[in-house]
C-alpha cells in the first residue's frame, strides 16, 4: 500500500525525523489558508499524488507570495499530471500539499529497501540526489553507498556515520544526518515499509538536514496491525478494479493486454501469464481466486476482468485440487450465463472430477473452448483473440 507525501512526513515527525513545516489542502481557498498560517515569505506549493517524477512534469512550484500560493495551487489543483511514473494517462491532483520553502545548500538520497538476496533491510545514501536512484545506479553505481543491516541489531550509529562521510555530507552535520537515518529505520520497522525513500534529503542553508520528499510502501500482509497506516489509504489512487478485487479476497492486478486470465493459486497464475506471452499474447490481468472459488466469486472475477475494456478474450485456467472440477465447471457456466458473456472463452480443467467437469462445460449449450493442457489453451485464446 501506498501512501501521500504528507502523510509519510506526517509519520517521520511523529517519529522526530526532521520534515519542513507544511498543511494539506484540498482547494485553492484552504492552500492560501495553510500558507498564511505556515507564515514566512517562501512556499512549495506540492502537488500530491501516488507518483514521483512531480517536480519534472510541474506537480511542484516554488511561491514567493499568498498570489502566486493562490494562483499555483489554482493551476495544479485539478490538473492531470503525467509523470514517468503515472503512465501516460496520468492522475488527477486532488490533493495539495503547502510546505516552507527551503533553503536548499546540496539534495542527498536515502532509501531502505528489503534486499531479498541477502534476507536484510538495506539502507542506500547517495549525494546524487534529487535524480532518479536508477539513474544514478546505471549511470554511476560507484555513488551509491550501502549498508546491510543485521535484524537484531538494527542500523547501528556508525553504519549510519559511515554512510554519512561516505556520501560528503559536511562533517558538521554527520551526526544530524546519522539521526535522521536511525529515525527513518525506525519508522521502517515500526511501521512494516517495505519501501522508504527519502529523495531528496537535504541540507540547509541554516545547517539543517531533513526530508524534502517522502515516499513509503508498506507490506499489505502487516496492514491487519498498522490501523493508522490503513487510515492513510486514498482510494482515489487506486485501479476501481483492484479495490472491488479485495472485497472478493481475489488478488487481482491489471495489466496492459487483452486476454483475461481467471486462475487458482498465485503460482499457476504466473505461468498461465508467461505461457500467454509465450504463444504471442499479452495478458490483461494477474488474478487468483485462490483456494475456495465459489460460483459467487468466479462470477466477481468475471465481472472484474469484463469491466476492464481492453479484454477480447479469457482464458479460465484451473487446477481443481481442493476443489473438483465439476464444481469449478458449474461456477464458470453459472458466472458465464449471469454476466452475459460474449466474448471468446478457454477453459483448461485438470484434476479432481476432471471428466466430469469438461462433460458439464460441453453440456452447457454455450460457447466455451475446451483445452487439454495450459499450452492448448494458451494457444487457443492467443489465435480466438486475433
Ligand atoms: P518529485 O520527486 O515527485 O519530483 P519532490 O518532492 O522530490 O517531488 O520535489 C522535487 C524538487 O522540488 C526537489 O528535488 C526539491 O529541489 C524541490 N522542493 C521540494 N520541496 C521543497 C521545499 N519544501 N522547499 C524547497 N524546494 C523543494
Ligand atoms: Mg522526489
Amino acid at each position: 500500500m501506498n501512501i501521500h507525501e504528507y502523510q509519510g512526513k506526517e509519520i517521520l515527525r511523529k517519529y522526530g525525523v526532521a520534515v519542513p513545516n507544511g498543511k494539506v489542502a484540498f482547494s485553492v481557498e484552504e492552500a492560501v489558508d495553510a500558507a498564511r498560517a505556515l507564515g514566512g515569505n517562501v512556499w512549495v506549493v506540492k502537488a500530491q499524488i501516488h507518483a514521483g517524477g512531480r517536480g519534472k512534469a510541474g506537480g511542484v512550484k516554488v511561491a514567493k507570495s499568498l498570489d502566486e500560493v493562490r494562483e499555483y495551487a489554482n493551476e495544479i489543483l485539478g490538473k492531470t499530471l503525467v509523470t514517468h511514473q503515472t503512465g501516460p494517462e496520468g492522475k488527477e491532483v486532488k490533493r495539495l500539499l503547502i510546505e516552507e520553502g527551503c533553503d536548499i545548500k546540496k539534495e542527498y538520497y536515502v532509501g531502505l529497501v528489503l534486499d531479498r538476496a541477502t534476507s536484510r533491510v538495506v539502507m542506500m545514501a547517495s549525494e546524487e540526489g534529487g535524480t532518479e536512484i536508477e539513474e544514478v545506479a546505471a549511470a554511476t553505481p560507484e555513488k551509491i553507498f550501502k549498508e546491510v543491516i543485521d535484524p537484531v541489531v538494527g542500523l547501528t550509529g556508525f553504519q549510519a556515520r559511515r554512510l554519512a562521510f561516505n556520501i560528503n555530507i559536511p562533517t558538521e552535520l554527520v551526526n544530524k544526518a546519522a539521526k535522521f537515518m536511525l529515525g527513518l529505520y525506525e519508522v521502517f520497522v515500526a511501521k512494516d515499509c517495505s519501501i522508504a525513500e527519502i529523495n531528496p534529503l537535504v541540507v540547509t542553508g541554516d545547517g539543517n538536514v531533513m526530508a524534502l520528499d517522502a515516499k513509503f510502501n508498506f507490506d499489505s500482509n502487516a496492514l491487519y496491525r498498522q490501523k493508522d497506516v490503513v487510515e492513510y489509504r486514498d482510494l482515489d489512487e487506486e485501479d476501481p478494479k483492484e479495490i472491488e478485487a479485495s472485497k472478493y479476497d481475489l488478488s487481482y492486478i491489471a495489466l496492459d493486454g487483452n486476454i483475461g486470465c481467471m486462475v487458482n493459486g498465485a503460482g499457476l497464475a504466473m505461468a498461465t501469464m508467461d505461457t500467454i506471452k509465450h504463444y504471442g499474447g499479452e495478458p490483461a490481468n494477474f488474478l487468483d481466486v485462490g483456494g475456495g472459488a465459489t460460483t459467487e466469486k468466479v462470477t466477481e472475477a468475471f465481472k472484474i476482468i469484463l469491466s476492464d475494456k481492453n479484454v477480447k478474450g479469457i482464458f479460465v485456467n484451473i487446477f481443481g485440487g481442493i476443489m473438483k472440477c465439476d464444481v469449478i465447471a458449474q461456477g464458470v457456466v453459472e458466472a458465464t450465463k449471469q454476466v452475459g458473456l460474449k466474448l471468446p472463452l478457454v477453459v483448461r480443467l485438470e484434476g479432481t472430477n476432471v471428466d466430469a467437469g469438461k462433460e458439464i462445460l460441453k453440456n452447457s449449450g454455450l460457447n466455451i473452448t475446451s483445452a487439454d493442457s495450459m499450452a492448448d489453451g494458451a494457444q487457443k485464446i492467443v489465435s480466438l483473440v486475433k
